[in-house]
């Protein structure tokens, strides 16, 4: 059967786009480096029944989908494959009305993380998730690839704030799951199953999420910076021990440090090994004795200098090199994003093995990590053009990965598996509990349509 006519019976024409640059634009997520194929055709639902049309279209002609939001998944998870249909949620936009007394909302998988801060934020609000993505990612990819971001060391990642989800099962049915009470525990959890599940179960059209007061915090900022990672590591650590939750607590390395200064000039030391990014969000009294508290720790640790911001645009200013991290290494090449998570208390021998990885293969590696909660993120550069350069890149993210697993840490902490991660999660992943993702998969997908091959490793390999 032909999979356009059989789409072109169901779906009006504009929503399916099937020339090659169209094509082309949606084979590949932000994670270019990894395999990719044109799909046939990319389909643009912007109903409920669109999407069911779709999967049904999808189901008569035996057609794998891949879901996508916007596309900007470091892991490779939105990858088209050869002749598959690409069901981008984008055009499905909508948020439902603020329930402000249960502090809910119905949310449409094509929203931008933004703009729903920015809408419950209207309604005093504050949805938390905080990729750095926020601007560009949906709401259902970031359901899908269960994103974490910088704020999550105190607040939690995005399964902590999904409360229900409508989807659509691989056979075309309309399942709404979940809840949207504060409690509940009517039936397997199957909301939080999906969450994460990187468009391999089901796809997300709109979900119920839970939201905080925005009110009652305050923004107060320090950095301060090292001449050794382990004495970073040792601020962590008595940070930790302390008992300080920061709102965030980010960490910089000296090549990313020396990245950003050479672009834009922050006075950041030429001695400098790491920097620290600290953010503490209690109100008045309390958030200046923790702010003291904080930064006699850092001292303590041997901090070689801290500066403290009571202002959003001061912290602001002094996260900027944080933020800028991404872009100036990008002068120097393709950079490809890693995403490994150690116990917090291993992240400076963490930067340390990874120092040794670049040395071996003999490429440029900076590091920001989620600190907090041990999730690093190596920058690896491979300069435009140099093809060995990217081969001995991609070798080096399976030693990160082994490395990482070796002091108990995890192949990715919030981006997913992907494509990227696979041969780190068939590593990592008990063959019992490999078996049981193939078990799942087999029983809400029995012919394997919904974005097949991504997410975890073939049983056996
Ligand atoms: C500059 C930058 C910064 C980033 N920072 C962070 C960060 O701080 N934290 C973090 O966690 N990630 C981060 N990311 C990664 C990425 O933004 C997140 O993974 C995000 O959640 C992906 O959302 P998306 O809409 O782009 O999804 P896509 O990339 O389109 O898709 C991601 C995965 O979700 C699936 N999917 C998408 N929509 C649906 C749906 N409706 N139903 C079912 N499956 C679906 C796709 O098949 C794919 O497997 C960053 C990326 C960039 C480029």
């Amino acid at each position: 059967m032909d999979l356009i006519a059989e789409l072109s019976a169901r779906l009006p024409r504009e929503r399916l786009l099937t020339d090659v640059a169209s094509r082309e634009r949606y084979r590949h997520d932000a994670a270019a480096w990894t395999p990719s194929a044109a799909p046939a055709v990319v389909a643009l639902p912007e109903t409920l029944e669109e999407v069911v049309a779709v999967v049904e279209a999808a189901g008569a002609t035996g057609t794998p989908i891949v879901p996508r939001g916007a596309g900007t998944g470091l892991a490779g998870g939105a990858n088209s494959t050869e002749g598959c249909i690409v069901l981008s949620l984008e055009r499905m936009r909508e948020i439902g009305p603020v329930d402000a007394a249960e502090r809910t909302v119905v949310v449409q998988a094509g929203v931008l993380n933004e703009d729903l801060r920015r809408h419950v934020a209207e309604h005093g609000l504050w949805y938390p998730p905080d990729p750095a993505s926020r601007a560009i990612s949906t709401i259902g990819g970031n359901i899908a690839t269960n994103a974490g971001g910088i704020c999550c060391v105190k607040y939690g990642v995005t399964t902590d704030y999904v409360l229900g989800l409508t989807v659509v099962t691989a056979d075309a049915q309309v399942a709404r799951i979940g809840r949207a009470t504060a409690k509940g525990v009517t039936g397997y959890d199957l909301t939080s199953l999906i969450v994460g599940s990187e468009g391999t179960l089901a796809i997300v059209v709109d979900a119920t999420v839970r939201l905080l007061p925005l009110g009652g915090r305050e923004d107060r900022a320090l950095t301060a910076t090292f001449a050794s990672l382990p004495a970073a590591g040792e601020a962590v650590e008595a940070i930790a021990r302390a008992g300080v939750v920061p709102a965030a607590l980010e960490l910089i390395d000296r090549t990313c440090l020396q990245a950003v200064q050479a672009w834009q000039d922050l006075g950041i030391a030429d001695d400098a090994a790491a920097m620290l990014l600290i953010h503490l969000d209690e109100p008045g009294e309390t958030g200046e004795a923790l702010a003291a508290e904080v930064e006699a720790l850092l001292r303590g640790a041997g901090a070689t200098g801290v500066e403290l911001a009571s202002s959003t645009e001061e912290a602001d200013r002094l996260l900027l090199a944080r933020r800028l991290a991404h872009p100036a290494l990008e002068r120097y090449g393709s950079v490809l994003s890693e995403d490994v998570c150690v116990p917090r208390s291993r992240v400076a021998e963490m930067l340390g093995r990874i120092e040794a990885i670049a040395r071996e293969a003999d490429l440029t590696i900076a590091n920001i990590a989620h600190a907090g909660d041990g999730n690093l993120h190596p920058l690896i550069v491979a300069p435009a053009g140099d093809e060995a350069a990217r081969a001995r890149a991609l070798v080096a993210v399976d030693r990160i990965a082994e490395e990482g697993r070796a002091l108990g840490g995890t192949v990715t902490g919030e981006h997913g598996v992907g494509l990227l991660k696979l041969a780190g999660a068939a590593a990592e992943l008990d063959p019992a509990e490999l078996a049981m993702h193939a078990a799942i998969k087999h029983a809400l997908d029995p012919r394997g349509l919904l974005n097949p091959g991504k997410a975890f490793p073939p049983v056996g390999t």
